[in-house]
């Protein structure tokens, strides 16, 4: 689907100062990846991941705080999720050529929030196909797209700049699918639209290797703002049944006892819906319920700051729209 970009995105003349310098930089030493080493680390045979920092995006942390993967296959790699700039795709790129000589054949994106998704670029130009689940239309066409983009253009520049662009799937899928490459067995996963509309997970196999996107965040606050957290939960349940070896979450460490792993985010989920769905009852206003939620369980963990009242706002409406739709029964 065409969405239309900005163009004329007005970059402050101190970006534009730091740009001078990259350009200057990366004719000096042919950019050398933009100076970011990713080193993957392996998981089973066949998988590897990188694991970004926890807490949100920064200039500090040059937008690596979420996971991606690849899968090394008898006939080529396949990737999921690209991180959040093409620097980090270029990057990630330059560390499975490391690993291996084979070609990346094909990137199974996620779901597509900003830190999965701007190194796409480099996968494609890299020959690389692209696949993601169709509910990610809704996200490809809409306003927020094109607002992200340019909140990211302004926050992680030059890491995300007026180059930088949302690329739309190669394959559009329409729910579970199965496939094989070079002796190993992909399942994906549709999640039922738990964390966005079009979550896919991955499980590899023969190497008994999940990963989960978004559907888990270790070490960090979940972000859930208009996730559907009752589909969510149900996912939560389904990835404890497929008996996973080991987890790859979308943030955070991986993870070889999955039940254990997941409690952060499925008691968070619980306990939105239990405090935001009693003052919805009680007609209390938001303001008030937030305030007065004991919030210190969670108040340590990073991203605590940024993510913890607009999940409780988003779970606020859903269960206010839940309780409406409970009494048209
Ligand atoms: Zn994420």
């Amino acid at each position: 689907m065409p969405i239309a970009f900005h163009s004329h995105y007005p970059a402050p003349r101190i970006a534009a100062a730091i740009l001078a310098v990259v350009v200057l930089a990366s004719a000096a030493c042919t950019r050398a990846e933009d100076g970011i080493v990713l080193t993957p680390k392996r998981v089973s045979e066949h998988v590897w991941f990188f694991q970004g920092d926890a807490g949100p995006a920064s200039a500090a942390n040059k937008g690596f705080m979420s996971n991606a993967g690849f899968v090394v296959t008898g006939d080529g790699v396949v990737a999921f999720d690209a991180l959040g700039t093409p620097a980090l795709g270029r990057a990630m790129i330059a560390a499975i050529g490391k690993v291996t000589k084979a070609p990346i054949r094909r990137v199974i994106v996620s779901h597509y929030h900003a830190d999965h998704i701007y190194g796409l670029q480099e996968f494609r130009k890299a020959g690389a196909e692209i696949w993601a689940h169709r509910n990610a239309q809704l996200y490809l066409a809409s306003d927020v797209a094109i607002r992200r983009l340019e909140q990211r253009r302004a926050e992680l520049y030059p890491w995300v700049d007026e180059n930088t662009r949302v690329i739309p799937p190669d394959i559009w899928l329409d729910g579970d699918t199965d496939f094989r490459m070079g002796g190993v067995t992909f399942r994906l996963l549709y999640s039922g639209g738990a964390h966005s509309p079009e979550d896919l997970l991955m499980l590899v196999v023969d190497d008994r290797v999940l990963f989960a996107g978004d559907l888990i965040y270790a070490g960090r606050l979940p972000f859930v703002g208009t996730s559907d957290s009752r589909s969510w939960q149900k996912a939560l349940g389904e990835m404890v049944s497929l008996r996973p070896a080991h987890v790859v979450p979308g943030h955070g460490p991986a993870s070889s006892d999955v039940e254990r792993d997941l409690a952060t985010t499925r008691d968070y989920l619980a306990y939105l819906r239990e405090a935001m769905g009693r003052a919805v009852k009680d007609f209390e206003p938001f303001e008030d319920a937030y305030a007065k939620t004991d919030w210190s369980r969670y108040a340590a963990l990073p991203a605590f700051a940024e993510a913890n009242r607009i999940n409780a706002y988003g779970t606020y409406l859903l269960m206010e729209q839940e309780e409406l739709a409970r009494a048209k029964d």
